[in-house]
């Protein structure tokens, strides 16, 4: 049974659309089931009713005209109650409803089974059969778990199937077509979609209206040439090694390539006004999706061979057209998982927006959107990638939503957005040289966190007094190779120089986790719990010591270097570093350079390191708090898993216990603390952590200037109240509700709702 489910599952989540993908579901369930009928009803959210929307077994008429609504019949109990209803005798039970139209009135026994997704029935699954029988455990066990598997695939089917693809469908339709995702950085963004893909990877290939048909399918038949060239040297050089039917393989390869075989369908799919990659993409779908349902063994490895020769034409069509991202005044990227070096694409007067399948609000690419300000949605796990380029999008970055091709009323309420968000950076502006203080006269330096160069002058323009944390993996991730001592010294410089005399925080390599080196791979099953950060680089003291070195030589004569320590867990750890620190010094006065030991910390963001603040202060300068990764790590979710990003909350009662425990700690050895997570960004966040004592925050440059005006907005006194109330309180939904109801009391803005009129 366990391999029919993971064959049905396989052969649905590669279905081109919806209709197709529905069909597959009832024909295999029933013939898998020996059942006389399956029948899938899905929810239409414009008549709020469940549809019939294919049958294997009932009058082919009714599919698509019966329509149920959430309390109808059996289907409609199925909905409500949303678990499973197997009865014997269907028409026997007061729920059943009898739909002359489907012809059931012939079946007596059904199961029925919910379709959930994210919680939401988006359907339901029934099998019925004429015995009166019920269905067995195992049978129901079986339709339970398909339902369970396939719900991720139908939403996603649903979703794309509503875009249309490029050939049959006019892009300037307005849909309003809303997609969620997760708030990754706030802001409203309105452009146009420009998708990147990786090289080579022929699934992440969008559709886009071809230009010049006849130069695609030029562009098509040249890179066939030459991946036809390939083979047959390829055969050659092989041909004494190889048995005769391995060679044949070859001429099946080229025979594949025919102009009427797989050629002729993408030049096909190219007059119908795809440009070549997307068209190729299509066409080798299918086929591999045809060849990986063939029940002969051999023909389904051949799926294998169809993937590896359309990669290989992609990379040819690739290579020739190399610049094929074109970027609009208004650019929107969307990617599968995007990537810090992928942000450099786009030249920077023209990025408006970013969306990313994968990841979630803490991922660093989210991170790094917020530096930057570019409004950000993460997560947005159910988006058509192929059918995305070009199309005009609203991102909503508050509530983590996507609107595809925005019709009239939507774009004027989010404009509404857009022009309050700049009144208000306006207003903010003015606050630049004033100090964070409250109104009954404290004071609390706001520092900024930095790894792009061009954090350091928008960090400066809003007024940071420090950086509190320069990620220094950042440029690490945008090069091909380990960057030298030399180069990192002059990257570190141009940080120190700027914000000199002020203090700079430059944290030692933080890799492992989320944060991958192209030329540094390191797979692991479970990288957050894996080789991240110090423990890395005190494997590689050669990395460690350049990399210090680098810092030391690049403060020299600006003395306002600080060197900080990511993922410490053992005081032992905070030794070794101090000794390499201590050596890093020793060598370059050995060498003549006026260089003398920097400022070191601690960051505190795993567990172990809460329990220890006391022992780390005793051996380091001072304590910063990582509370993006202690909120991970306390509440067991991953930042990075859209799947979770629910359950990631920062007001959680046992992350601010710990956030309190750990400035007490710190401060009972009189270390100085900070935090540079991104609660300290939040106007909420900033409050609470002000109240607990830390003595400085570090944050994004963006959110600066607002966090400035919360704490300008409050007394001392306050803040300690909502403080101690907050801290009573067991609820970190109520505690967010608490702290709304607080700030809107003190006039700070919360992120507005668009105004949409029905
Ligand atoms: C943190 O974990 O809070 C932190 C500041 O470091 P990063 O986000 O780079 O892991
Ligand atoms: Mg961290």
């Amino acid at each position: 049974m366990l391999d029919v489910l993971r064959k049905i599952v396989q052969e649905v989540s590669v279905a081109p659309n919806l209709e197709t993908a529905l069909n597959l579901i009832v024909r295999s369930v029933q013939r898998s089931m020996s059942t006389q009928v399956c029948s899938v009803y899905l929810f239409d959210p414009g008549d709020q009713c469940y549809v019939l929307m294919a049958s294997e077994g009932l009058h082919k008429e009714a599919v698509g005209t019966v329509r149920l609504s959430a309390a109808e019949g059996l289907v409609g109990m199925v909905v409500e109650r949303a678990e499973p209803i197997n009865l014997e005798n269907a028409a026997e039970h007061p729920a059943f409803k009898y739909v002359e139209a489907t012809g059931e009135e012939r079946f007596s026994s059904f199961l029925g089974v919910p379709i959930i997704h994210h919680r939401d029935v988006l359907g339901v699954l029934v099998v019925q059969q004429k015995d009166t029988r019920r269905f067995d455990e195992s049978e129901e066990a079986f339709l339970v778990t398909l339902s369970a598997q396939l719900a991720g695939v139908i939403a996603h089917a649903e979703a794309t199937g509503s875009l249309g693809t490029i050939a049959d469908q006019d892009k300037k339709d307005v849909i309003d077509l809303r997609f969620e995702g997760v708030a990754g950085s706030s802001g409203v963004a309105i452009g146009v979609a420009t998708v990147v893909a990786p090289p080579a990877d022929l699934a992440s290939v969008p559709d886009k209206s071809a230009k010049d048909i006849e130069q695609e399918i030029a562009g098509f038949e040249e890179a066939l040439k030459l991946v036809r060239r390939d083979i047959k040297v390829v055969g050659r050089s092989l041909a004494q090694r190889l048995r005769s039917e391995e060679q044949a393989l070859f001429d099946v390869y080229l025979r594949m390539l025919d102009d009427n075989a797989l050629a002729g369908e993408v030049i096909s799919r190219i007059r119908q006004g795809n440009w070549a990659q997307g068209a190729l993409r299509e066409v080798v779908t299918e086929h591999v999706r045809q060849f990986s349902m063939m029940d002969d063994p051999y023909l389904r490895e051949r799926a294998t061979d169809i993937k590896d020769l359309g990669r290989r034409v992609l990379a040819y069509l690739q290579e020739a057209s190399p610049a094929a991202l074109e970027f609009t005044d208004e650019t929107i990227l969307v990617a599968d998982e995007l990537t810090p070096a992928m942000l450099g694409e786009v030249p920077s007067d023209k990025l408006v927006g970013l969306v990313s399948v994968h990841g979630s609000s803490n991922s660093h690419a989210a991170i790094l959107a917020r530096s930057m300000g570019i409004p950000t949605i993460m997560g947005a796990v159910d988006l058509p990638l192929t059918r995305i380029d070009g199309r005009e999008l609203v991102l909503d970055g508050y509530s983590g939503r996507i609107y595809v091709q925005p019709g009239e009323d939507l774009l004027a309420a989010y404009r509404d957005i857009l022009r309050g968000e700049l009144e208000e950076a306006v207003e903010l502006e003015a606050l630049k040289d004033l100090p964070a203080e409250t109104t009954d006269g404290y004071t609390i330096p706001l520092w900024v966190n930095t790894g792009l160069i061009a954090d350091v002058a928008r960090s400066l323009d809003r007024g940071a007094e420090g950086i509190g944390l320069y990620r220094t993996e950042i440029p690490f991730m945008i090069r091909d190779f380990f960057p030298s001592e030399h180069e990192q010294a002059q990257t570190y410089r141009k940080q120190l120089e700027a914000f000199a005399p002020r203090p700079v925080t430059m944290r030692t390599l933080d890799i492992g986790g989320d944060k991958a080196l192209p030329y540094f791979p390191i797979e692991e099953e479970n990288p957050f719990l894996g080789w991240r950060g110090i423990r890395v680089t005190l494997d590689h003291p050669e990395i460690f010591l350049v990399q210090v070195r680098a810092m030391l030589k690049a403060g020299e004569g600006y003395d306002n270097l600080r060197i900080m320590l990511p993922m410490v867990t053992s005081v032992h750890e905070v030794e070794e570093a101090n000794r390499q620190i201590d050596r890093a010094v020793r060598e370059l006065q050995e060498e003549g350079l006026n260089v003398s030991r920097p400022l070191v910390g601690v960051m505190v963001e795993v567990p172990a390191a809460v329990y220890q603040v006391r022992r780390f202060a005793r051996r380091v300068d001072f304590i910063s708090v990582g509370s993006n990764d202690l909120t991970q790590y306390l509440l067991a979710v991953d930042r990075n898993n859209p799947r979770v990003a629910d359950l990631y909350v920062s007001y959680h009662p046992a992350v601010l216990r710990a956030l309190k425990f750990i400035a007490m700690e710190a401060h009972k050895e009189n270390a100085t603390v900070s935090i540079c997570g991104e609660l300290a960004s939040e106007p909420g966040g900033c409050l609470l952590l002000m109240a607990m004592g830390y003595d400085m925050l570090s944050m994004n440059a963006t959110n600066l200037p607002k966090v400035k005006s919360t704490i300008r907005s409050i007394s001392k006194e306050d803040a300690d109240e909502l403080l101690a109330e907050v801290m009573s309180m067991d609820d970190a939904d109520r505690i967010q509700v608490l702290i709304n109801e607080r700030l809107t009391e003190l006039g700070i803005t919360l992120p507005a709702q668009p105004v949409i009129p029905s």
